[in-house]
């Protein structure tokens, strides 16, 4: 089932381990009822294992990231309302001041992996599965609640479509708190009964490796990646090229998604690998909606059709079906689509038009076949992958005791898709620098959101209501370097 840094395991010890992560979980409890257990631990054994037994067991499952401060990791556990913590013994300690606040029962893997299984309850598919952690245009990053059922709809239609067996071996470069690893990566792996290698993170140099060894598959990822891949083979010798090249060839499908894959991006990585590389379009609230075919013409920059199972529909801003070929915002209906945001029924209710999950993203269809124009908020960002929010960021920022006002806005990246800038209004005659305000800012945000360029302004641009001008204050950075 798993190849990881701590071996390689097989489906029954992933069964036999989890039930002794679920009876621990479970103490002298028959069904932990939906309880959310948190857990911190790296991609590996331990992360299946944990994620399974919390099933097992009658939770939620909630991932935290390893990349995140503990800030971060504190606001998480306590939206959620976590009443277990389970963790790495190597990061427990990041989590203790954690559970010692909040009289959180904490848990390290090294008890719960050992105890001895005992009997663990029927769960019903309808019950809640998981919840991850999205950012949206307003406020905190909300919890995503999915269901058993939803978690089974978002990977069988993935299974069908690209035809996943017991045959395939993926390598999982991606982080374990985000939608695209866990579910399209690990859980249509286990689901297929193929082998899922886990790497602890991604590494450039480590992914080209396992590539070039031939016996992977399947490799899925975000478009960074592939510029990292192809940055790494553009600086390699002839000799070192072609094996790479010929490695990548083997692979029976690579697969690019979460956030908008460049035509010339497509372009260079077929170049490099022979690959045609398989964009495909989906949220975490949804799971994949749009995909383009397994077999057949994938057409560059496009995200194809809808998946098998989902509805797909374009609407005008009142609401009504678009004609093709007119811009509308993407909906989405089907099995795989979210219960409800945790403890936020009026952010549920606004995600929601008629049963329809409403995306904010904008597409076209051509020819029967779906392409992303953009987004409806310039306030959510795409960086590297991950869906940040530009409010969010600007409200952490707004603490540093040298900033007035700040405008957060994503802007064109060759690497990272978009990246994260900020322009501030400063106080009085201080002085910011951008490496002393990512200093201050990696303590209390994901590295992903931390600005990578700042430019100072006396005023920020305004309309006549006071409101920040976002599109001129996305001018400032276009053509700038970093700093
Ligand atoms: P997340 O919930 O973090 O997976 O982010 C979902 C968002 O990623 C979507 O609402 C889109 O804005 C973006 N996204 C995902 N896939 C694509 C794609 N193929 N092209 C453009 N944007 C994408």
């Amino acid at each position: 089932a798993i190849i990881a840094t701590e071996g390689t395991f097989t489906y029954e010890q992933l069964l036999e381990a989890s039930a002794s992560v679920a009876s621990c979980l479970l103490a002298d409890a028959g069904d932990l009822e939906e309880s959310r257990v948190a857990f911190l631990m790296g991609p590996g054994f331990q992360y299946v294992a944990t994620q399974w037994g919390i099933w097992r067991a009658g939770g939620i499952a909630v991932p935290l990231a390893v990349s995140h401060p503990p800030r971060e990791l504190e606001y998480v556990i306590g939206d959620a309302a976590a009443t277990v913590i389970l963790a790495h013994p190597d990061v427990v300690s990041t989590l203790r001041p954690v559970a010692d606040t909040r009289k959180i029962r904490l848990l390290t893997t090294g008890d719960a992996l050992t105890a001895h299984a005992t009997e663990l309850p029927e769960v019903a598919e309808s019950r809640p599965a998981m919840m991850v952690y999205t950012s949206g245009t307003t406020g905190k990053p909300k919890g995503v609640v999915t269901t058993h059922t939803n978690i089974r709809a978002q990977v069988t239609t993935l299974v069908s479509a690209w035809e996943w067996s017991a045959n395939d071996h993926i390598l999982l470069a991606l982080p374990l708190h985000h939608t695209h690893g866990i579910i399209n990566v690990l859980t249509c792996a286990l689901w297929a009964g193929a082998v899922c290698e886990m790497l602890p993170r991604f590494d450039t140099e480590t992914v080209w490796s396992r590539i070039i060894d031939g016996n992977l598959t399947l490799f899925m990822a975000v478009p960074t990646i592939y510029r990292k891949l192809i940055a790494a083979w553009e600086r390699a010798s002839p000799e070192r090229r072609r094996t790479m090249s010929d490695a990548c060839a083997r692979l029976r499908l690579m697969v690019s998604g979460s956030a908008a894959l460049p035509v010339q991006t497509l372009e260079r990585w077929r170049e490099v690998s022979g690959q045609t590389l398989l964009e495909r379009y989906g949220t975490t609230e949804s799971g994949m909606a749009l995909s383009n075919p397994l077999h057949g013409e994938r057409v560059p920059g496009s995200v194809g059709t809808p998946l098998p199972g989902v509805e797909v529909r374009l609407v005008d801003d009142d609401g009504k079906v678009v004609e093709m070929g007119t811009p509308g915002e993407i909906q989405v209906k089907g099995p795989g689509v979210f219960r409800d945001y945790w403890r936020r029924p009026e952010a549920t209710e606004q995600a929601f038009r008629d049963g329809w999950f409403a995306t904010g993203d904008i597409a076209v269809v051509e020819g029967g076949i779906y392409r992303i124009l953009g987004r409806k908020s310039v306030d959510i960002i795409k960086t590297g992958g991950y869906k940040v929010s530009a409010l969010e960021i600007e409200e952490v920022l707004r603490a540093h005791p040298d900033i007035r006002e700040c405008a957060v806005v994503g802007v064109d990246d060759p690497e990272w898709g978009e990246r994260v800038c900020v322009a501030v209004e400063l106080q009085g005659s201080s002085d910011l620098t951008i490496d002393s305000l990512r200093y201050w800012a990696k303590d209390r945000l994901a590295p992903y959101k931390v600005p990578r360029t700042l430019r100072s302004v006396r005023t920020l641009p305004r309309n006549a209501l006071g409101k920040v001008r976002k599109p001129e204050v996305a001018a400032l950075f276009r053509g700038s370097g970093r700093g």
